[in-house]
């Protein structure tokens, strides 16, 4: 057994998942090999979020139903989220593992057994060595104890369970230690953090204390729920250097009666109130949200209430989605999904052109200033990064940049990016 190749498909979760996985697999000596036909094993991390995501993982598996023909010796082991396994066990009988959702240490222990590595390295479960990345996710919490009506991921990712503090300090040094400049914070309800711990711990507490990690320039976190955002987060973000004014909060819909029977928990107004203490306190913050489109009897008239809070509320970025029923949900059980396609695609589309209008008017805000970028990489033979608000920046230079934080003066703006010039005054990066 010398090789592995990971497959990832879905949120920022699975990507830190599959990234620890990797991690964990090379320091037991095997290697990464870039296609599955090199590999001995391949993981897929699977998302069944939406049925589009779904597809694409059945579409690896019957790839590597092939593959596995050709070379029975070879492993497939799919982790992430799965909805039903029974169901998925009888389909792909070639899968060796099927790795118990959302439990990653799980994943990582069940391969190590199933390739028997145990005997010969040893392992030492949360001290990884870091690939050296300028940012990365982290995950924080897993799982959800909610019980969003069309969501699948309680039954995928399980209940909730939050790292302690001090494994995510160390995990951070670690990355820090590595090259990481900016830590992403993950969660599918990131303000749950702690609560099972005993004693228990607020994610403001965490922020303080990753706040103070040398050679770390930011820290983002995501993704948040309305309902559990406290004044001590609001005051976190205000107050901490490192944490960046960018927070995605989901409201998913504009009417109270359709955020009813998603059941999430809380009212338009109560979100509305949230982004004023948000801008209150914090101006210039960027804020993103998602949206579903046609849920489940959703009229044209409660479709007009969301484009009306998208108008009025005017978010940097709107994630926005077709209602796709997951099998086992309450909405899939119980609800009829009766707003046709073509009406939900037509819905998706009002929603993108609104916006696609709301951030060219906030993005045209920012011509002329002089903005700070963590610098990540390089696109079309130039440099690319972020603001702490997290605007997509694209700048010109030939100096060795990667992983500084630099200022650029932004001479162009796109609904979905930032052009900008290069200061010549690069910041340094304190270590
Ligand atoms: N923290 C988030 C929240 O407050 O809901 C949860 C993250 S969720 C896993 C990611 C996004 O996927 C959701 O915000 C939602 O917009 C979208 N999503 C989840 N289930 C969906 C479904 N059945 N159909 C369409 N989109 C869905």
């Amino acid at each position: 057994m010398s090789a592995f190749h990971i497959w990832t498909i879905g949120c920022q979760m699975n990507v830190a998942d599959s990234r620890r996985l990797a991690e964990s697999l090379q320091r037991y000596g095997l290697e990464a090999a870039e296609e599955p036909a090199d590999a001995d094993v391949v993981v897929l991390y699977s998302c069944v979020v939406r049925q589009q995501a779904e597809d694409r993982v059945h579409g690896q598996l019957h790839q590597l139903r092939q593959l596995k023909a050709e070379r029975p010796q070879l492993k497939v082991v799919v982790a992430g989220c799965v909805s039903d396994i029974p169901d998925w066990r009888k389909r792909y009988p070639f899968v060796d593992l099927i790795a118990e959702p959302g439990q990653d240490l799980t994943v990582r222990e069940r391969l190590i057994d199933l390739l028997d590595l145990s005997e010969r390295y040893r392992f030492d479960p949360e001290q990884a060595v870091r690939i050296p990345g300028v940012s990365e996710g982290v995950t924080i919490h897993q799982g959800c104890n909610r019980a969003c009506t069309y969501c699948i991921v309680p039954q995928t990712r399980g209940g909730e369970r939050s790292r302690p503090p001090e494994v995510i300090l160390d995990e951070v040094r670690r990355l820090t230690e590595r090259g990481t400049r900016e830590v992403v914070l993950l969660s599918q309800i990131v303000e749950r953090y702690g609560r099972d711990l005993r004693p228990r711990v607020l994610l403001s507490e965490l922020l303080h204390r990753l706040d103070s990690v040398a050679g770390l320039e930011r820290i983002r976190f995501l993704t948040s729920y309305p309902g559990d955002f406290g004044n001590d987060l609001v005051e976190a973000i205000a107050e901490l250097p490192k944490v960046c004014e960018d927070v995605n909060l989901p409201i998913q819909a504009g009417d109270d009666d359709v955020l009813r029977r998603m059941r999430r928990g809380y009212v338009v107004d109560h979100y509305r109130e949230l982004i004023g203490r948000l801008r209150l306190r914090m101006p210039e913050i960027g804020l993103s949200t998602d949206i579903i489109v046609g849920f489940p009897g959703e009229t044209e008239t409660q479709f007009q209430h969301t484009l009306e809070m998208l108008d009025e509320l005017r978010f940097d970025v709107v994630h926005v989605a077709m209602y796709s029923p997951r099998p086992g949900t309450v909405a899939a059980t119980d609800m009829v999904d009766d707003v046709p396609r073509e009406e939900k695609r037509r819905r998706l589309h009002a929603v993108e052109d609104l916006q696609k209008q709301i951030a060219t008017r906030i993005n045209d805000r920012y011509l002329g200033r002089t903005v700070e970028v963590l610098v990540e990489g390089t696109a079309k033979g130039r440099w690319y990064g972020r603001t702490r608000t997290n605007k997509l920046v694209h700048f010109a230079s030939d100096q060795p940049l990667a992983g500084r934080v630099v200022e650029v003066t932004v001479s162009a703006s796109e609904p979905w990016y930032l052009e900008g010039m290069f200061s010549d005054k690069p910041m340094l990066v304190v270590v």
